[in-house]
Protein backbone atom coordinates (compact mmCIF):
# COMPACT_ATOMS: atom_id res chain seq x y z
CA UNK A 1 0.00 0.00 0.00
CA UNK A 2 1.29 3.56 -1.32
CA UNK A 3 1.05 6.38 1.44
CA UNK A 4 0.40 9.57 0.06
CA UNK A 5 0.66 13.29 2.09
CA UNK A 6 -2.36 15.54 1.07
CA UNK A 7 -1.62 18.95 2.29
CA UNK A 8 -4.66 20.62 1.56
CA UNK A 9 -6.91 17.81 2.41
CA UNK A 10 -9.23 19.39 3.83
CA UNK A 11 -10.20 22.03 1.42
CA UNK A 12 -12.66 21.45 -1.46
CA UNK A 13 -10.49 19.70 -3.67
CA UNK A 14 -8.37 18.20 -1.22
CA UNK A 15 -11.17 16.82 0.60
CA UNK A 16 -12.46 15.17 -2.66
CA UNK A 17 -8.74 13.69 -3.63
CA UNK A 18 -8.47 12.22 -0.27
CA UNK A 19 -12.22 10.39 -0.73
CA UNK A 20 -10.18 9.14 -4.53
CA UNK A 21 -7.42 8.20 -3.35
CA UNK A 22 -8.78 6.14 -0.02
CA UNK A 23 -11.08 4.64 -2.65
CA UNK A 24 -7.82 3.18 -4.50
CA UNK A 25 -6.49 1.67 -1.73
CA UNK A 26 -4.05 4.66 -0.75
CA UNK A 27 -2.72 5.44 3.02
CA UNK A 28 -4.03 9.13 3.23
CA UNK A 29 -1.92 11.94 5.57
CA UNK A 30 -4.46 14.42 5.49
CA UNK A 31 -2.91 18.02 6.33
CA UNK A 32 -4.42 21.28 7.04
CA UNK A 33 -4.93 24.22 9.17
CA UNK A 34 -8.06 25.12 8.60
CA UNK A 35 -7.63 28.44 7.45
CA UNK A 36 -9.97 28.12 5.05
CA UNK A 37 -10.64 24.18 4.79
CA UNK A 38 -13.39 22.42 6.82
CA UNK A 39 -13.30 19.18 9.26
CA UNK A 40 -16.91 18.60 7.89
CA UNK A 41 -14.80 17.84 5.03
CA UNK A 42 -13.66 14.45 5.85
CA UNK A 43 -15.28 13.96 9.06
CA UNK A 44 -16.97 10.67 7.01
CA UNK A 45 -13.00 9.98 6.69
CA UNK A 46 -11.65 10.01 10.09
CA UNK A 47 -12.64 6.28 11.47
CA UNK A 48 -11.35 4.91 8.01
CA UNK A 49 -7.69 2.98 9.78
CA UNK A 50 -6.22 4.03 6.15
CA UNK A 51 -7.00 7.96 7.05
CA UNK A 52 -4.76 9.72 9.18
CA UNK A 53 -5.96 13.73 9.88
CA UNK A 54 -2.47 16.26 10.79
CA UNK A 55 -3.69 19.61 11.90
CA UNK A 56 -0.36 21.35 10.63
CA UNK A 57 0.45 24.83 8.82
CA UNK A 58 2.64 24.05 6.02
CA UNK A 59 4.40 27.00 6.65
CA UNK A 60 5.97 25.85 9.41
CA UNK A 61 8.74 22.88 9.24
CA UNK A 62 6.79 19.63 8.42
CA UNK A 63 7.50 16.72 10.12
CA UNK A 64 5.74 12.93 9.32
CA UNK A 65 7.09 9.74 10.74
CA UNK A 66 5.42 7.41 8.14
CA UNK A 67 7.76 6.89 4.93
CA UNK A 68 5.79 8.88 2.15
CA UNK A 69 5.74 7.41 -1.72
CA UNK A 70 3.46 10.82 -3.20
CA UNK A 71 3.31 14.21 -1.56
CA UNK A 72 0.08 16.56 -3.16
CA UNK A 73 0.89 19.73 -2.19
CA UNK A 74 -2.88 21.07 -2.50
CA UNK A 75 -2.73 23.89 0.72
CA UNK A 76 -2.76 27.20 0.02
CA UNK A 77 -5.44 30.46 0.18
CA UNK A 78 -7.62 29.98 -3.26
CA UNK A 79 -10.58 32.24 -3.43
CA UNK A 80 -9.62 35.94 -4.23
CA UNK A 81 -11.69 37.05 -1.80
CA UNK A 82 -9.33 34.67 0.91
CA UNK A 83 -6.31 35.66 -0.31
CA UNK A 84 -6.66 39.63 -0.55
CA UNK A 85 -7.77 39.12 2.99
CA UNK A 86 -4.54 37.13 3.91
CA UNK A 87 -2.06 38.31 1.22
CA UNK A 88 1.07 37.45 3.79
CA UNK A 89 -0.47 33.96 4.60
CA UNK A 90 -0.93 33.26 0.85
CA UNK A 91 2.66 34.11 -0.25
CA UNK A 92 4.02 32.09 2.72
CA UNK A 93 2.01 29.16 1.81
CA UNK A 94 2.95 29.39 -1.98
CA UNK A 95 6.65 29.88 -1.04
CA UNK A 96 7.65 28.25 2.52
CA UNK A 97 5.11 25.83 2.19
CA UNK A 98 5.84 24.93 -0.76
CA UNK A 99 9.80 24.38 0.33
CA UNK A 100 8.94 22.57 2.63
CA UNK A 101 6.46 20.16 0.78
CA UNK A 102 8.82 19.70 -2.02
CA UNK A 103 12.16 19.27 0.63
CA UNK A 104 9.40 16.51 2.46
CA UNK A 105 8.90 14.70 -0.74
CA UNK A 106 12.94 14.33 -1.69
CA UNK A 107 13.91 13.38 1.95
CA UNK A 108 11.37 10.45 1.30
CA UNK A 109 12.24 9.63 -2.51
CA UNK A 110 8.66 10.57 -2.91
CA UNK A 111 6.82 11.93 -5.85
CA UNK A 112 5.97 15.49 -5.74
CA UNK A 113 2.36 17.40 -7.51
CA UNK A 114 1.87 20.57 -7.48
CA UNK A 115 -1.28 22.24 -7.43
CA UNK A 116 -1.20 25.19 -9.28
CA UNK A 117 -3.51 27.48 -11.28
CA UNK A 118 -4.51 29.37 -14.59
CA UNK A 119 -3.90 32.54 -12.47
CA UNK A 120 0.27 31.99 -13.65
CA UNK A 121 -1.44 33.25 -16.86
CA UNK A 122 -2.84 36.34 -15.08
CA UNK A 123 -4.73 38.70 -17.91
CA UNK A 124 -3.99 36.67 -20.72
CA UNK A 125 -3.02 38.02 -24.17
CA UNK A 126 -3.39 34.25 -26.03
CA UNK A 127 -6.96 32.67 -25.44
CA UNK A 128 -7.02 29.69 -25.12
CA UNK A 129 -4.09 29.34 -22.71
CA UNK A 130 -1.74 26.44 -23.54
CA UNK A 131 0.81 25.28 -21.05
CA UNK A 132 3.67 27.20 -23.23
CA UNK A 133 1.80 30.52 -22.44
CA UNK A 134 4.11 32.43 -20.02
CA UNK A 135 1.14 34.64 -19.05
CA UNK A 136 0.47 38.16 -18.24
CA UNK A 137 0.39 38.64 -14.58
CA UNK A 138 0.66 42.16 -12.38
CA UNK A 139 3.69 41.85 -10.16
CA UNK A 140 2.74 44.09 -7.54
CA UNK A 141 -1.22 44.13 -8.33
CA UNK A 142 -3.43 42.63 -5.56
CA UNK A 143 -3.85 39.32 -6.67
CA UNK A 144 -0.46 39.10 -7.24
CA UNK A 145 0.31 37.47 -3.87
CA UNK A 146 -1.36 34.61 -5.24
CA UNK A 147 -0.02 34.21 -8.92
CA UNK A 148 3.51 35.43 -8.21
CA UNK A 149 3.38 32.30 -5.27
CA UNK A 150 1.81 29.87 -7.69
CA UNK A 151 4.37 31.02 -9.91
CA UNK A 152 7.21 30.92 -7.43
CA UNK A 153 6.02 27.29 -6.59
CA UNK A 154 6.19 26.23 -10.15
CA UNK A 155 9.93 27.48 -10.31
CA UNK A 156 10.62 25.76 -7.11
CA UNK A 157 9.51 22.75 -8.13
CA UNK A 158 11.02 22.75 -11.76
CA UNK A 159 14.49 23.62 -9.85
CA UNK A 160 14.10 20.42 -7.23
CA UNK A 161 13.57 18.37 -10.45
CA UNK A 162 16.45 19.70 -12.39
CA UNK A 163 18.91 20.11 -9.21
CA UNK A 164 17.86 16.59 -7.21
CA UNK A 165 16.26 14.47 -9.89
CA UNK A 166 13.11 14.26 -8.58
CA UNK A 167 9.99 13.00 -9.91
CA UNK A 168 7.16 16.53 -10.10
CA UNK A 169 4.38 16.91 -11.58
CA UNK A 170 2.79 20.31 -11.83
CA UNK A 171 -1.28 20.90 -12.39
CA UNK A 172 -2.89 24.01 -13.97
CA UNK A 173 -6.16 24.65 -12.48
CA UNK A 174 -8.67 26.26 -13.96
CA UNK A 175 -11.95 27.30 -11.90
CA UNK A 176 -13.37 24.43 -10.23
CA UNK A 177 -16.35 24.26 -8.29
CA UNK A 178 -18.83 21.65 -6.75
CA UNK A 179 -20.45 20.35 -3.79
CA UNK A 180 -17.67 21.12 -0.10
CA UNK A 181 -17.22 24.92 -1.64
CA UNK A 182 -17.50 27.13 1.67
CA UNK A 183 -21.08 29.49 1.14
CA UNK A 184 -18.52 32.30 2.19
CA UNK A 185 -16.17 31.36 0.05
CA UNK A 186 -16.07 34.65 -2.19
CA UNK A 187 -15.78 32.39 -5.76
CA UNK A 188 -18.45 32.91 -8.39
CA UNK A 189 -20.61 29.60 -8.29
CA UNK A 190 -20.87 28.99 -4.59
CA UNK A 191 -21.52 33.14 -4.36
CA UNK A 192 -24.50 33.13 -7.23
CA UNK A 193 -25.80 30.10 -5.48
CA UNK A 194 -26.22 31.12 -2.24
CA UNK A 195 -27.53 34.41 -3.55
CA UNK A 196 -30.21 32.76 -5.29
CA UNK A 197 -31.16 30.64 -3.35
CA UNK A 198 -31.87 33.38 -0.67
CA UNK A 199 -33.78 35.20 -2.94
CA UNK A 200 -31.11 38.24 -2.73
CA UNK A 201 -29.47 39.83 -6.03
CA UNK A 202 -26.68 38.43 -7.82
CA UNK A 203 -23.61 40.55 -7.82
CA UNK A 204 -22.50 40.51 -11.53
CA UNK A 205 -18.77 42.14 -11.42
CA UNK A 206 -17.90 44.62 -14.24
CA UNK A 207 -20.27 43.99 -17.35
CA UNK A 208 -20.09 40.47 -16.96
CA UNK A 209 -18.85 40.07 -20.18
CA UNK A 210 -15.34 38.60 -18.57
CA UNK A 211 -15.11 34.62 -19.14
CA UNK A 212 -15.03 31.99 -17.15
CA UNK A 213 -14.27 27.85 -18.35
CA UNK A 214 -16.05 25.63 -15.14
CA UNK A 215 -15.10 22.16 -14.30
CA UNK A 216 -16.66 19.89 -12.06
CA UNK A 217 -14.76 18.46 -9.30
CA UNK A 218 -15.30 14.81 -10.42
CA UNK A 219 -13.44 16.15 -14.05
CA UNK A 220 -10.83 17.78 -12.09
CA UNK A 221 -9.97 14.71 -9.49
CA UNK A 222 -9.85 11.74 -12.57
CA UNK A 223 -7.66 14.14 -14.07
CA UNK A 224 -5.53 14.77 -11.52
CA UNK A 225 -5.44 11.39 -10.46
CA UNK A 226 -4.44 9.87 -14.29
CA UNK A 227 -1.61 12.30 -14.18
CA UNK A 228 -0.37 11.02 -10.52
CA UNK A 229 0.13 8.13 -12.47
CA UNK A 230 2.37 9.58 -15.66
CA UNK A 231 6.14 10.40 -15.96
CA UNK A 232 5.60 13.76 -17.35
CA UNK A 233 7.34 16.44 -15.40
CA UNK A 234 5.96 19.90 -17.21
CA UNK A 235 2.93 21.79 -16.67
CA UNK A 236 -0.44 20.21 -17.41
CA UNK A 237 -3.62 22.48 -17.58
CA UNK A 238 -6.70 20.80 -16.35
CA UNK A 239 -10.57 22.23 -16.79
CA UNK A 240 -13.18 22.70 -18.69
CA UNK A 241 -12.65 23.78 -22.35
CA UNK A 242 -16.24 25.22 -22.32
CA UNK A 243 -16.12 29.44 -22.28
CA UNK A 244 -19.01 31.00 -20.65
CA UNK A 245 -19.29 34.73 -19.37
CA UNK A 246 -20.25 35.50 -15.76
CA UNK A 247 -23.68 37.09 -17.10
CA UNK A 248 -24.30 33.31 -18.60
CA UNK A 249 -23.42 31.87 -15.60
CA UNK A 250 -26.04 34.30 -13.76
CA UNK A 251 -28.49 33.33 -15.84
CA UNK A 252 -27.98 29.53 -15.56
CA UNK A 253 -27.84 29.71 -11.91
CA UNK A 254 -30.95 31.93 -12.07
CA UNK A 255 -32.73 29.13 -14.08
CA UNK A 256 -31.91 26.05 -12.02
CA UNK A 257 -32.76 27.10 -8.68
CA UNK A 258 -36.31 28.60 -10.36
CA UNK A 259 -34.77 32.18 -8.34
CA UNK A 260 -36.84 35.32 -8.89
CA UNK A 261 -33.62 37.02 -8.05
CA UNK A 262 -32.82 39.79 -9.92
CA UNK A 263 -28.41 40.69 -10.72
CA UNK A 264 -27.26 43.68 -9.79
CA UNK A 265 -23.56 45.30 -11.31
CA UNK A 266 -20.92 45.74 -9.30
CA UNK A 267 -16.79 47.02 -9.81
CA UNK A 268 -15.07 45.04 -11.45
CA UNK A 269 -12.57 43.84 -8.71
CA UNK A 270 -8.36 45.30 -10.24
CA UNK A 271 -6.81 43.15 -12.68
CA UNK A 272 -9.94 40.30 -12.87
CA UNK A 273 -8.61 38.65 -16.22
CA UNK A 274 -10.94 39.37 -18.78
CA UNK A 275 -10.83 35.65 -20.35
CA UNK A 276 -9.77 32.33 -18.71
CA UNK A 277 -10.33 29.18 -21.20
CA UNK A 278 -8.04 25.96 -21.04
CA UNK A 279 -6.37 24.48 -24.15
CA UNK A 280 -6.50 20.64 -22.56
CA UNK A 281 -4.94 19.46 -26.06
CA UNK A 282 -1.83 17.80 -23.62
CA UNK A 283 -3.86 16.85 -20.98
CA UNK A 284 -6.63 14.91 -23.95
CA UNK A 285 -3.24 13.63 -25.13
CA UNK A 286 -1.10 12.60 -22.47
CA UNK A 287 -4.22 11.36 -19.84
CA UNK A 288 -6.58 10.65 -22.25
CA UNK A 289 -9.04 12.95 -20.29
CA UNK A 290 -10.96 15.69 -20.98
CA UNK A 291 -14.38 16.34 -18.77
CA UNK A 292 -17.41 14.78 -19.32
CA UNK A 293 -19.59 16.87 -16.75
CA UNK A 294 -21.81 19.55 -18.45
CA UNK A 295 -22.47 22.96 -16.61
CA UNK A 296 -25.95 22.02 -16.28
CA UNK A 297 -25.38 18.96 -14.44
CA UNK A 298 -22.32 20.00 -12.44
CA UNK A 299 -24.41 23.50 -11.12
CA UNK A 300 -27.51 21.07 -10.57
CA UNK A 301 -25.43 19.23 -8.01
CA UNK A 302 -23.78 21.98 -6.51
CA UNK A 303 -26.75 23.82 -6.01
CA UNK A 304 -28.44 20.07 -4.31
CA UNK A 305 -25.54 20.37 -1.71
CA UNK A 306 -26.00 24.39 -0.86
CA UNK A 307 -29.68 23.73 -0.94
CA UNK A 308 -29.09 22.06 3.00
CA UNK A 309 -29.47 24.87 5.32
CA UNK A 310 -26.54 22.98 7.68
CA UNK A 311 -24.37 24.39 4.77
CA UNK A 312 -25.32 27.62 5.39
CA UNK A 313 -23.45 27.55 9.00
P1 LIG B 1 -9.73 25.53 -0.41
O1 LIG B 1 -9.55 26.86 0.23
O2 LIG B 1 -11.02 24.84 -0.20
O3 LIG B 1 -8.59 24.52 0.01
C1 LIG B 1 -7.29 24.91 0.35
C2 LIG B 1 -6.92 24.22 1.65
O4 LIG B 1 -5.57 24.58 2.02
C3 LIG B 1 -7.80 24.64 2.81
O5 LIG B 1 -8.30 23.49 3.47
C4 LIG B 1 -6.89 25.44 3.71
O6 LIG B 1 -7.27 25.39 5.08
C5 LIG B 1 -5.54 24.80 3.43
N1 LIG B 1 -4.40 25.64 3.76
C6 LIG B 1 -4.16 26.92 3.36
N2 LIG B 1 -3.01 27.36 3.89
C7 LIG B 1 -2.49 26.32 4.61
C8 LIG B 1 -1.31 26.16 5.38
N3 LIG B 1 -0.43 27.16 5.53
N4 LIG B 1 -1.09 24.98 5.99
C9 LIG B 1 -1.97 23.95 5.85
N5 LIG B 1 -3.10 24.05 5.14
C10 LIG B 1 -3.36 25.23 4.53
O7 LIG B 1 -9.46 25.74 -1.98
P2 LIG B 1 -9.47 24.71 -3.18
O8 LIG B 1 -10.30 25.29 -4.24
O9 LIG B 1 -9.76 23.36 -2.69
O10 LIG B 1 -7.96 24.77 -3.68
C11 LIG B 1 -7.03 23.69 -3.51
C12 LIG B 1 -5.77 23.98 -4.32
O11 LIG B 1 -6.10 24.05 -5.71
C13 LIG B 1 -5.13 25.32 -3.96
O12 LIG B 1 -3.74 25.17 -4.02
C14 LIG B 1 -5.61 26.24 -5.07
O13 LIG B 1 -4.70 27.29 -5.29
C15 LIG B 1 -5.66 25.28 -6.25
N6 LIG B 1 -6.59 25.75 -7.29
C16 LIG B 1 -7.95 25.69 -7.11
C17 LIG B 1 -8.78 26.15 -8.12
C18 LIG B 1 -10.29 26.09 -8.02
O14 LIG B 1 -10.96 26.57 -8.94
N7 LIG B 1 -10.90 25.51 -7.02
C19 LIG B 1 -8.25 26.71 -9.30
C20 LIG B 1 -6.87 26.78 -9.41
C21 LIG B 1 -6.04 26.27 -8.42
N1 LIG C 1 -17.56 37.46 -9.88
C1 LIG C 1 -18.77 38.14 -9.96
N2 LIG C 1 -19.52 38.26 -8.82
C2 LIG C 1 -19.14 37.72 -7.62
C3 LIG C 1 -17.90 37.00 -7.56
C4 LIG C 1 -17.15 36.91 -8.71
O1 LIG C 1 -19.16 38.64 -11.01
O2 LIG C 1 -19.89 37.88 -6.64
C5 LIG C 1 -16.75 37.36 -11.10
C6 LIG C 1 -15.30 37.79 -10.92
O3 LIG C 1 -15.19 39.19 -11.12
C7 LIG C 1 -14.60 37.00 -12.00
C8 LIG C 1 -15.43 35.70 -12.09
O4 LIG C 1 -16.67 35.99 -11.46
O5 LIG C 1 -14.65 37.67 -13.23
C9 LIG C 1 -14.78 34.51 -11.38
O6 LIG C 1 -14.44 34.93 -10.08
P1 LIG C 1 -13.89 33.96 -8.95
O7 LIG C 1 -13.70 34.78 -7.71
O8 LIG C 1 -14.76 32.78 -8.87
O9 LIG C 1 -12.48 33.43 -9.46
P2 LIG C 1 -11.32 33.96 -10.43
O10 LIG C 1 -11.52 33.23 -11.69
O11 LIG C 1 -11.44 35.44 -10.63
O12 LIG C 1 -10.07 33.59 -9.72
Amino acid sequence: MQTVLVTGGAGFIGSHMCDRLIRDKFRVICMDNLVTGKKENIRHLLGNKNFVYMEHDVTKPICVEEKLDHVLHLASLASPVDYRRHPIKTIKVGTLGTHNAVGLAKSNGAKFLFASTSEVYGDPEVNPQPESYWGNVNPVGIRSCYDESKRCSEALTMAYQRVHGMDTKIVRIFNTYGPRMRVNDGRVVPVFITQALDGRPLTVFGDGKQTRSFCYIDDLIEGMRRFMDTKYDHPVNLGNPSERTVLELADLVLDLTKSESKKVFKPLPEDDPKRRCPDISLANRLLKWKPKTSLRDGLAATIEYFRDPLRKS
